[in-house]
């Protein structure tokens, strides 16, 4: 296992703006990335990394809002249902927090990574984890659906 570098929109918003391809083979290489995927997202403390966040096009998430990490290949929202708004960041646009609408139920299919397919329903913040890295492999960054960017440092005094 390795860490993996993550790309930022400053250092190369082009990759992060491209579509990711399907994959078609769960061979090694596969396997490997998603180890190093997950590495990385808990290094990071982020709660879902889209490969292309890593620098590789193809189309794999790996999510975890603290409840253990989920990892789909080729993840594509079945259904959805409702909308809520949210706070979102993001581990290539750091520093920026922002409040986006997303569904607030969805059902996202895809592969585990024993090639089954799997469907997992999901609510709330797990339902936006999902949205906001299936976005990512279409070269979607939740920046472009922003409604209103958050201060941090109003957040911390709402806190206290
Ligand atoms: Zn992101």
């Amino acid at each position: 296992m390795a860490l993996r570098n993550v790309l930022t929109v400053e250092a190369d918003d082009e990759s992060l703006r491209k579509k990711s391809r399907e994959i078609t083979e769960i061979n090694q290489k596969i396997l490997t990335l998603a180890e190093d995927m997950k590495e990385t997202l808990y290094e990071k403390n982020g709660v879902g990394l889209a490969a292309p966040q890593v620098g590789v096009l193809k189309r794999m998430i790996v999510v975890d809002i603290g409840e253990g990490p989920i990892t789909l290949i080729n993840p594509v929202i079945a259904h959805q249902k409702g909308s809520r708004k949210e706070m979102e960041g993001c581990l290539s646009v750091p520093g920026v927090w922002g409040i986006v609408e997303r569904p607030e139920h969805v059902i996202v299919r895809g592969l585990g990574l024993d090639g089954k397919t799997t469907e997992i329903e999901a609510e709330g913040l797990l339902a936006v984890a999902f949205c906001h890295e299936i976005d990512h492999l279409n070269g979607i960054l939740y920046t472009d659906k922003v409604i209103e960017y958050v201060d941090p440092n109003e957040i911390n005094q709402e806190a206290k």
